[in-house]
Formats: structure tokens, sequence, C-alpha cells
């Protein structure tokens, strides 16, 4: 089996229901509140583990009983969680309103992922023996920079997915095997809204780049390939929340397992089509036996 590292957040996503958000100052009365396991790195974390990795994650919680849900979901997906850290204080959160419209709004407090502002010695040995790390920026970028050159100097792959949306120094981006950006992230990083001629600007700094495009797929370009575009199956979507997440984790397991690059992204799209006809993030991410039989057909 092939071993995927994930150094990033973990998050309660606290969700309110509501026919319309409230304008400032108002109070409205909502309908339903749930709260969800969530963070873009436990998120990738579930995905690569369902998808047939060994998975290990490295990140914080709380000692608050979301810490303690947050850890035992990443362990029942089968995550090892012997490197994700209880500090003094709140896990991370996330506060969405979700509108009768589909509309939303998010609010993230970081709490205990901001306390992964550095990596201990036994982080550094667990992903210089991984096939893959996974990385987002949801965590201090200091510590995923501290990741991407650790992977980089034992010949690990890295895979890192700019999100939040933000532009990166340079250094991040030359220490990155494979940038993983959707359309709205790629135009923030580079300033042009095509995908193609964003994802080609970025191969200056980053030799292999993955635009996902939602409905669309997604397209992949490197230094020494003509830029390829790979359909995602037609599907009726419920929910895309952690489409993005799904692709990440299982895109690293099929390219950690050998798999070549064009067979790697249409197993991951398959894998994503499947999440997106089901609501939830992490609860809508499919195990491996559904990933291949929808690849097949
Ligand atoms: P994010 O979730 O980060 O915004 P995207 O919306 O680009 O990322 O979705 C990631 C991947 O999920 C896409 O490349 C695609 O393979 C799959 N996907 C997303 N939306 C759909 C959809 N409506 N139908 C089929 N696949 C989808």
């Amino acid at each position: 089996m092939s071993h995927i590292v994930v150094l990033g957040s973990t998050n309660m996503d606290l969700v309110t229901f509501v026919e319309k958000a409230p304008q400032r100052g108002e109070t409205v009365t909502g309908r339903e509140f749930r709260t969800i396991p969530g963070g873009k790195g436990a998120n990738q974390a579930v995905a690569a583990a369902r998808a047939g990795a060994t998975v290990s994650m490295i990140g914080a919680v709380g000692n608050d009983a979301f810490g303690t849900r947050l850890r035992s979901t990443l362990e029942q997906a089968g995550v090892d969680t012997g490197r994700l850290r209880t500090t003094e204080g709140d896990s991370g959160t996330a506060h969405v309103v979700v509108d009768d419209d589909g509309g939303n709004a998010i609010v993230v407090i970081p709490a205990a992922n901001g306390t992964v502002d550095h990596l201990t010695p036994g982080d550094e040995e667990l992903i210089a023996s991984a096939d893959a790390l996974l990385l987002q920026l949801e965590i201090p970028l200091g510590a995923v920079l501290a990741g991407a050159l650790t992977a980089r100097a034992h010949g690990v792959r890295t895979i890192l997915t700019p999100a939040p949306a933000q532009p990166l120094p340079v250094d991040l981006l030359n220490a990155t095997d494979l940038l993983l950006p959707n359309e709205h992230e790629v135009a923030t990083l580079t300033g042009r809204t095509d995908p193609r001629t964003a994802a080609l600007a970025l191969l200056d700094e980053v030799p292999e780049v993955v635009v996902t495009l939602g409905a669309a797929g997604c397209l992949y370009a490197a230094r020494d390939a003509e830029p390829l575009t790979v359909p995602a199956p037609e599907v009726t979507a419920v929910d895309t929340t952690g489409a993005g997440d799904t692709f990440a984790g299982t895109l690293a397991v099929a390219l950690a397992e050998g798999r070549p690059m064009p067979d790697a992204l249409a197993w991951a799209a398959a894998a994503s089509a499947l999440s997106v006809q089901r609501p939830g993030a992490s609860e809508s991410m499919p195990h491996r036996p559904e990933i291949d039989a929808q690849y097949t057909s």
C-alpha cells in the first residue's frame, strides 16, 4: 500500500441552514444546525484513506470536545493520528451559514491550526518515509514550506492545494512538485483568468500544475508535455463541497501507486464525480471499489 502524509488543518464546521442569511444587525430564526468534521487537511486525509492508502495526518486539534471528535473521525476513517497534536485551547472551527439558494458565508477561526507553525523531528521523519505529501494553506505558511522542503530533501512528491486562495512566495512554489488550484485559486495566484494561460505561467515556478475546473474536469500542464484536458464524468451534482479535497486525496494515491498522470487524473475525476452526487464533504467521499467501478464505466 502507498503511504500518504497530510500536513494540514482540522476544523469543526458549524453549519447553520437558514432561508435567508441575516444582514448586519438582523436576527433571523434558522431551520437546522449541524456540526460536521472538516478542514481541508483532514478532508484530504479521509479521501486518501478511503481510496486505499495508508494515511498519516500531521496537525493539531484543541483539548476541547471538538478536538476529541475531530481526532476520532480521522481514526474511524483509518487515518493514523499519532502525529496529530492536542494543544491547550480551542480546535479550529468554520462558521458556515447556508441559505436556501445554496449561497454561503463562512468565517474560519484557525485556533489549534494556528499552532502548527513548525515541524518536530518526528514529523520530518514521517514525511521522509512517505510516498507523497499533501499540503494546503489552512496552517501557517512557514510549516507548509518546512513540509515541502523536507519532502523535497527526501525525494517525496509534494502536492499543494493553494487554498484559501492567496498569492504565494516563490520559495514555496519552487519546493512544490504538483500545484493543484481550482479556477478561482489559479486566478488569484497569477492574476490571469484563463486557466490555461495561468497554468502555463506557473510552470516557471512549478514543474506540474493541475487546475480543477468543476464540472468541466481538469487541465494538466507540465514543463515537458503538451497540456492535457481530462473531462469529468457527467453526473447530477447535489453538493460539491469537498470535491477538490476528494480530487487531491485520490490523485495522490494514484500517483503514489505509480500510475501514469492521465490515468491518475481520470481516477481522481471518477472519485470526485461520486462525491458530488452525495451531500456533505468527507462523508460523501467514495471508497476504492466504488472509484474503480466509476472509473471503468
Ligand atoms: P473545488 O472543490 O476546490 O472548488 P472544483 O470545483 O474544481 O474544486 O472540483 C474538483 C473536481 O471535482 C473537478 O476537477 C471535477 O473532477 C470534480 N467535480 C466538481 N464538480 C463536479 C460536477 N458537477 N460534476 C462532476 N465532477 C465534478
